[in-house]
C-alpha cells in the first residue's frame, strides 16, 4: 500500500445506489500526501517531453495542473458543455443511461503538440475517451493516460488501447 493511499475515502452509494465512490479530497486537503501522489504520478511518466497536459472536469484539474507546472508544461481543461467561454469542440458520448459531451477549446493544443491526458479515475473509459478524440482531432498526439485510479472490473483500459494507460492505484 503507497503512504497516501489510506487517505483516499470510499463513499457507498454516491452519486447513485450500488456505486463504490473514491473520494480524493482528504489526499487533497493533505500537503504532504499530495507532493507524495504528484511525486508517484510523475514517476509513471516516463516520457518527459510534454507541452499540455490536459485535465478532465474537475477531479482531473486538481493533479493535472501540479503535473503540468512540474513537467513545465502548459495545463489545458477540457470541461463539460457550457462552461468554457471560448470557441469550442465539442465531443459526445455513451454514459451508461443516455449522452453526455465534453468541451475543449479549439485552440488549446497545436498540431503536434505531445500531450499528457490526466483524471482521477478511470472507470468504464468512455469520458477518457471522449477527451482523447478531442485532443486528436486538435492535432494532439497523445503521449500517456494518466490516472491516479483504475476501477479495473470495469474494464476502462479496453477503451484506451491504443494508448499508454497508465494508473498508480488499481482497485
Ligand atoms: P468513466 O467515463 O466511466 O471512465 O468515468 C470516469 C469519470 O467519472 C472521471 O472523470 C471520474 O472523475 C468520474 N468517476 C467515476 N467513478 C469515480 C469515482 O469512484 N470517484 C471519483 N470519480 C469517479
Amino acid at each position: 500500500m503507497l503512504e497516501f493511499e489510506k487517505y483516499i475515502r470510499e463513499i457507498e452509494d454516491f452519486p447513485k445506489p450500488g456505486v463504490h465512490f473514491k473520494d480524493i479530497m482528504p489526499l487533497l486537503a493533505n500537503s504532504a500526501a499530495t507532493e507524495k501522489c504528484l511525486e508517484h504520478l510523475l514517476g509513471m511518466v516516463s516520457d518527459l517531453s510534454i507541452d499540455k497536459v490536459v485535465g478532465i472536469e474537475s477531479r482531473g484539474f486538481f493533479f493535472g495542473m501540479l503535473l503540468a507546472q512540474r513537467l513545465d508544461a502548459g495545463f489545458v481543461p477540457i470541461r463539460k458543455p457550457g462552461k468554457l467561454p471560448y470557441t469550442t469542440l465539442k465531443e459526445p458520448y455513451l454514459l451508461e443511461y443516455g449522452m453526455d459531451a465534453l468541451e475543449i477549446h479549439e485552440d488549446a493544443i497545436t498540431t503536434g503538440e505531445r500531450v499528457l491526458l490526466h483524471d482521477d479515475v478511470l472507470a468504464t473509459g468512455g469520458t477518457a475517451r471522449a477527451a482523447c478524440n478531442l485532443i486528436e482531432n486538435l492535432g494532439g498526439k497523445i503521449v500517456q493516460c494518466n490516472f491516479l485510479i483504475e476501477l479495473k472490473p470495469l474494464n476502462g483500459n479496453q477503451k484506451l488501447k491504443k494508448y499508454d494507460v497508465k494508473s498508480l492505484l488499481k482497485y
